[in-house]
């Protein structure tokens, strides 16, 4: 399908700058109606403030601006079936959740009394890690440390959010990039847990740079991207991460806060000094934007048998309508990403292993944003790209629903807007790109 694209291709990616554009003119009313207007979209429940960060403790990174604070939503506006009260029923008093295999075995024990069209799946969802997980899930199974949030009333803008904590973030993300596929499976990357935060070559050198670095920041860049010579499989989770960051960069750029004026608006030197300047990271974005439109245009079949559980079965089909719309018009035109050709060759189980072992261990690293409005987002686009990978690599677009991995309600919420977060960008993009052509015509 490259052969039918004339214009300059996104790298890995084999669709040209100009379709994406073209298609986000196309797509981006309906994904903004999905995020802007849908409930099932815009309320995230996650454990924003009950996970320490498992690698490092960093007291002083904490932001508190009223910009990095999160409104926490008034679960009355949440639909009765998502509500905590709802979802603890299911797990006794503990309101722990029974393992996915006790489910599997004696699942009569754990059903509290549901609505009479709630289906099971609406209150009980896995949130164990599975072994074709990307990314750590949300707990939805009631626990009291999660809460539900606004995306509406809490949008990714500039917090200040910066420095020391920041870049350590950052520094850390970028450090699972190393990966080494000699090395023997035994030492490869593990999923970190918080018993045991630093397993791996690359997480030793990890815990020495953090050790060695805290009280340092550093500006310089963090880790160079890989060779153009090295495997696909490397070059895309480079991108994915670069892809993530930039995106994160183009909104806080766009929605920036002049301190001198007080009002919100773009900002053409932020996105001069971290965007123009380095066409690569425009091209990540790019880059993602189009495995979250496979990953979407794939879930097609799954999504038509969906469980939305709003409570209220016409909103649950407009629901599903909207959704599979988006899927349909995506799939219908030709595929923007050919993930096929991954993950092939004599490595190919050890790398795909060690690829979601580290992706994971990036989606840790959220929780040691010292920032709860980009914590909250960090959490939801790590999710989002996590659930891509996981539809990309580990679903079968053909089988039937019940044969793929459990979609979560938080992995389509966080897909979905983690797409409609790249749309921002790309459409941010194209607005700044005017604002350089008049700034260049004053000259
Ligand atoms: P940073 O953006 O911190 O980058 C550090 C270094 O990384 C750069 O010097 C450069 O060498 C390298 N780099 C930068 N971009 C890329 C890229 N795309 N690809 C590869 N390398 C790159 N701030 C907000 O105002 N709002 C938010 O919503 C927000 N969300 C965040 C979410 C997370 C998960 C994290 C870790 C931080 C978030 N921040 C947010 C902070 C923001 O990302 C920056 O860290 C902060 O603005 C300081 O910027 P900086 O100039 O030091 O460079």
């Amino acid at each position: 399908y490259c052969a039918n694209e004339p214009n300059k291709l996104v790298s890995d990616a084999c669709v040209s700058y100009a379709t994406l554009e073209n298609l986000n003119a196309d797509l981006r009313p309906s994904i903004r109606y999905l995020t802007e207007q849908v409930d099932f979209f815009t309320y995230y429940r996650l454990d924003l403030f009950g996970r320490e960060c498992p690698f490092w403790s960093d007291d002083e990174g904490f932001c508190g601006n009223r910009a990095c604070a999160v409104d926490i939503a008034d679960e009355k506006d949440i639909p009765v079936s998502w509500r905590s009260s709802e979802l603890g029923k299911l797990a006794g008093p503990k309101a722990s959740q029974p393992s996915t295999s006790v489910q599997k075995e004696e699942p009569s024990p754990f059903r509290g009394k549901l609505g009479e069209d709630t289906a099971e799946s609406c209150v009980f969802e896995p949130n164990e890690i599975d072994k074709r997980d990307y990314c750590v899930p949300e707990d939805e199974s009631g626990s009291s440390n999660c809460v539900y949030v606004s995306l509406v009333d809490n949008t990714e803008r500039f917090t200040g959010y910066a420095g020391k904590s920041a870049n350590n973030v950052w520094r850390a993300v970028y450090q699972e990039n190393c990966f080494n596929t000699n090395t023997p499976k035994s030492q490869q990357a593990q999923p970190f847990g918080a018993a045991l935060p630093f397993r791996g070559p690359a997480a030793a050198n990890l815990k020495n740079v953090m050790d060695r670095k805290k009280h340092e920041v550093v500006q310089q860049d963090l880790i160079a991207p890989p060779p153009e010579e090295q495997c696909l499989e490397k070059r895309v989770f480079y991108r994915v991460l670069s892809g993530m960051h930039a995106s994160i960069s183009m909104h806080l750029c766009y929605d920036f806060l002049n301190q001198t004026t007080g009002k919100w608006g773009p900002n053409l030197q932020c996105y001069k000094d971290r965007l123009h300047s380095y066409p690569d990271r425009i091209q990540n974005i790019y880059f993602n934007y189009a495995i979250l439109l496979r990953a979407v245009a794939k879930l097609r079949r799954n999504l038509k048998s969906y469980t939305f559980c709003s409570g209220d079965k016409r909103t649950d089909e407009a629901t599903r309508k909207k959704i599979v719309g988006l899927a349909d018009t995506i799939a219908a035109r030709p595929s923007v990403f050919d993930e096929s050709i991954m993950f092939h060759g004599e490595d190919a189980v050890v790398l795909k292993e060690d690829f979601r072992n580290r992706f994971l261990n990036v989606s840790r690293l959220m929780d040691c944003v010292g920032c709860d409005k980009c914590r909250l987002w960090g959490k939801i686009q790590t999710s989002g790209y996590g659930t891509a990978m996981k539809v990309l690599f580990e679903y079968d677009e053909e089988a039937e629903n019940g044969a793929n991995p459990t979609l979560r309600r938080t992995e389509l919420v966080a897909l979905v807007n983690t797409l409609g977060r790249l749309s921002a960008s790309l459409n941010a993009f194209t607005e700044f790109t005017k604002m350089m052509e008049q700034e260049r015509a004053l000259e």
